[in-house]
């Protein structure tokens, strides 16, 4: 490009001021504040200007970013204000999905949330008595009564129990673990490690496949603090393996004078086995088979907001919070509404109507199957003839660290494309508004409906539609593309 065009390109860029008179700008300042309005601005303008004096884009182009400026503004501010944690559709058919934030609440416990989040609370004060109280005060009654021991406490997830109750009752003195106990359990919670920051001594014992009780009780010296059994929430042994009851061990402990933990991972509180998940441990047995303290997550199969649960003897609970740690770990106000609200639905006896997780695991098979048709025969009718619709069988799972083995009979919509790969529109839907988060298996893409919530159901239909569109279009561009440079 030569200079005098190039000067004549630097003179059609608009002054800053005259852009944020413009009625459309001045609304976005309302909205968004004129500082950020002018920043995006000047960003824009700037990038322009760099791109006439390196020559990188056409005149026409440099034209066209000018013509385009104010709606380029628009999006760049409106995307600046637009928080980045947003809903999603989970379409994958993993009930506790880490990376989607594992268990969405009740409608109780969202309505709790909301009601507590924008007023004061009575979260450290006692109302009958008029004085300061402490924050668990309550939630401790609840969890002592639903999961029948003395008392209970709560800190920010359950990595953080384990470490506190470590920290608390064996700092410098041995903990007994099982070999095959010493497990990872992902986004790097690892026994050993949380055991040696804790300041807990480990004590391995038995071997990886077999351990058996007489293994703990040759282990056990003056020195040691406590019995930890850890639920090897995410994988499972098969074959020639052993391992003591959680009654063995208790009993184990109780005679030598030495607490048994078990951190459960998922804390289970209903029997999930007529749903084909039977090998959960259930909080209440453990701590009727004499556990001293049991710790679990609040957002796995509680099917609650994120937190770390401790329970059981009264004693043990009030070390726990008095060690200044607690402090570090405790949870806010919100917490205690979601968690309260989610422990009402078990007291109700209506978790698994209630608690979504708990629903998508009990969902009965007809019941998936006829919105899955249903689903079905609305994606037939708008979709091209070049998308095969189909119902591929295939498993849900629960995910999360939890029931690795267990798999719930899974409903599945496949779609294919006759020409193409699927990999365009599993892009597309990901980004689409909501997002819609769905597995692709052997170039075909996979839509589970057990983790999608009924009401969503029509945006679902709206972004595959979409969806296919945007991909059949791509196409359609592309091979006339081609055709054309056949042509030159
Ligand atoms: C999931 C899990 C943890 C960690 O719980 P978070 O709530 O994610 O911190 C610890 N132990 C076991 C056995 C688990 O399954």
């Amino acid at each position: 490009m030569n200079n005098p065009s190039r000067t004549q390109l630097f003179r059609r860029i608009p002054q800053v001021d005259q852009i944020l008179a413009d009625p459309g700008v001045q609304e976005l300042v309302t909205q968004a504040g004129r500082d950020l309005v002018q920043r995006e601005l000047t960003a824009l303008l700037d990038a322009v200007r760099v791109a006439i004096s390196t020559g990188e884009l056409e005149e026409a182009q440099i034209l066209q970013a000018l013509e385009t400026l104010l709606d380029r503004l628009r999006q760049r501010v409106i995307e600046r204000m637009t928080p980045k944690l947003k809903t999603v559709i989970n379409a994958t058919g993993v009930i506790l999905h880490t990376n989607l934030g594992r268990a969405p609440l009740s409608t109780a416990a969202t309505e709790s949330l909301g009601q507590v989040a924008g007023q004061y609370t009575n979260l450290e004060f006692d109302l009958s008595l008029g004085e300061r109280s402490t924050r668990d005060q309550s939630i401790s009654a609840l969890l002592a009564e639903q999961l029948g021991c003395e008392a209970g406490t709560v800190v920010n997830n359950n990595a953080a129990a384990v470490f506190l109750i470590l920290n608390t009752l064996a700092c410098g003195k041995e903990v007994l673990v099982s070999r095959g106990e010493l497990v990872e359990i992902g986004g790097s919670f690892r026994i050993p490690d949380i055991m040696q920051r804790s300041g807990g001594l480990l004590r391995e014992v038995g071997t990886t496949n077999r351990t058996r009780r007489q293994d703990y009780e040759e282990a056990l010296t003056p020195n040691t603090a406590l019995i930890l059994r850890v639920h090897p929430s995410n994988y499972r042994m098969y074959g020639f393996t052993e391992r003591p009851t959680i009654e063995e061990l208790c009993e184990l402990g109780r005679r030598r004078g030495v607490p048994l933990v078990e951190d459960l991972g998922s804390g289970c509180l209903v029997d999930l086995s007529p749903y084909g998940i039977s090998d959960e441990p259930i909080a209440q047995r453990s701590l009727a088979a004499g556990a001293a303290l049991i710790c679990f997550s609040g957002d796995k199969l509680l099917g609650g907001p994120q937190a770390g649960i401790i329970a059981g003897r009264e004693d043990l609970v009030r070390a726990l919070r008095k060690n200044p740690l607690m402090r570090m770990l405790r949870v806010d106000k919100l917490t205690y509404a979601a968690l309260e609200a989610t422990l009402l639905a078990y007291r109700r006896g209506t978790e698994l109507d209630e608690i979504p997780v708990l629903r998508m695991i009990a969902a009965p098979k007809n019941l998936l199957m006829r919105r899955v048709r249903r689903l079905r025969s609305k994606l037939r009718q708008a979709l091209p003839p070049s998308i095969s619709v189909t119902l591929p069988a295939g498993a849900s799972l629960v995910g999360g660290g939890a029931c690795p083995a267990a798999t719930l009979p899974g409903v599945l919509l496949g779609l294919s494309r006759q020409a193409g790969s699927i990999a365009e529109l599993e892009a597309f839907l990901r980004t689409y508004a909501p997002p819609i988060l769905a597995r692709v298996e052997s170039n075909e893409l996979l839509i589970d409906l057990r983790t999608v919530l009924p009401e969503q159901e029509n945006i679902l239909v709206a972004g595959l539609c979409a969806g296919v569109r945007h991909v059949e279009r791509c196409r359609t561009d592309k091979a006339a593309g081609q055709e054309l440079t056949d042509e030159s």
